[in-house]
């Protein structure tokens, strides 16, 4: 049995990942300081004796033992992360700092969430680990995107200078129950505007793309990449299925039967145009590891949640 952290371990992500981990038999601490966190995504693990909850922000350091810590600690959308730009900044790079420090002191392995935002608005496409990217230093996304560059090159020198065993996985846009219904991103957004009949609203034309990953096929390649050996990324882990957001608003529509209307708002400060991830390395390192489930699968799935929350 296997002592793990995981940080941001009440937040969409981290709720799936710690279901799963104890799913394989571990033990899982997860800690949080429910900034964007939620006790019901964890509260069916709290009966579990291998479950633990730990309120810790991973601003601050924290001494445990564990084999394994998955560093997931950081607002992931627009509006959370922008509501307070430095403690963004700061949870990525000073959590970052802390959970090193105790990966390298336990001689634990270390497996960073970074983004895609790393890409930036990309100028390449699709968008392969190589890239180095095209990101505003001084912009409005800036606090998470440099915040998560950073955390990227805190890895790697730790790996480097201190030996330390990382994994650096960029996630592209992930959906699926649990995320908040007031989070912000597209997907919630849409689902919420239609089953309650409000508007539907674009941000800009419509015609800026993303690629929509269903949190099951997320988990799935990060554990992955924490069984690898001698490999420390970045990989990418994405479903490469590029929609518009237009697409993806008409697909909400027809699933949902709603009557919303589509609107169209103003487009936030450097809203990348285009996102797709090349998957060829993920596919090669983490055993053939590719997306299996499908946007409209993966839809109607996040729209049976949205609709029971109701
Ligand atoms: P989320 O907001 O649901 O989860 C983040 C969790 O971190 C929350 O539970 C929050 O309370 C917690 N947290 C925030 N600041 C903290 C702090 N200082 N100390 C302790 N806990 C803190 O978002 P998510 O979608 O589950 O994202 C999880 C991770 O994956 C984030 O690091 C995010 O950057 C990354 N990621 C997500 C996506 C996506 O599409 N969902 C894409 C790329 C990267
Ligand atoms: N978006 C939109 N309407 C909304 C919310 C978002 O059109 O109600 C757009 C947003 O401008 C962006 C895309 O959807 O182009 C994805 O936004 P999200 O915040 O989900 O993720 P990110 O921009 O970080 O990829």
């Amino acid at each position: 049995m296997k002592n793990i952290l995981v940080t941001g371990g009440a937040g969409f992500i981290g709720s799936h990942l710690c279901e799963r981990l104890l799913k394989e038999g571990n033990n899982v601490i997860c800690m949080d300081n429910y900034f964007t966190g939620r006790k019901e995504n964890i509260v069916h693990l709290l009966s579990n004796p291998y479950f633990e909850l730990v309120r810790h922000d991973v601003t601050f350091p924290y001494y445990i033992e564990v084999d394994e810590i998955y560093n997931l600690a950081c607002p992931a959308s627009p509006i959370h992360y922008q509501f307070d730009p430095i403690s963004t900044v700061k949870t990525s790079v000073i959590g970052a700092i802390n959970m090193l420090g105790l990966a390298k002191r336990v001689q634990a392995k270390i497996l960073q969430a970074s983004t895609s935002e790393v890409y930036g608005d990309p100028v390449v496409h699709p968008q392969k680990e190589g890239y180095w990217g095209n990101v505003n230093p001084v912009g409005e996304r800036s606090c998470y995107d440099e915040g998560k560059r950073c955390a990227e090159t805190l890895f790697m020198d730790y790996h480097r200078q201190n030996g330390v065993d990382i994994k650096i996985v960029r996630i592209f846009n992930t959906y699926g129950p649990r995320m908040r219904p007031d989070d912000g991103r597209v997907v919630s957004n849409f689902i919420m505007q239609a089953l309650k009949g409000e508007d539907i609203t674009i941000y800009g034309e419509g015609t800026q793309t993303r690629s929509f990953q269903y949190i099951d096929d997320l988990v799935e390649g990060m554990i992955r990449m924490m069984a690898t050996e001698d490999f420390t990324g970045p990989v990418n882990i994405g479903n490469p299925v590029e929609f518009t957001m237009l697409e993806l608003a008409e697909k909400v529509i027809q699933l949902t039967g709603t009557k919303s209307k589509i609107v169209h708002k103003p487009l936030p400060a450097d809203d990348p145009k285009q996102r797709q991830p090349d998957i060829t390395l993920a596919k090669e390192k983490l055993n053939g590891w590719e997306p299996k489930v499908a946007l409209e699968e993966g839809l109607k799935r996040t729209v049976g949640y949205f609709e029971n929350m109701k």
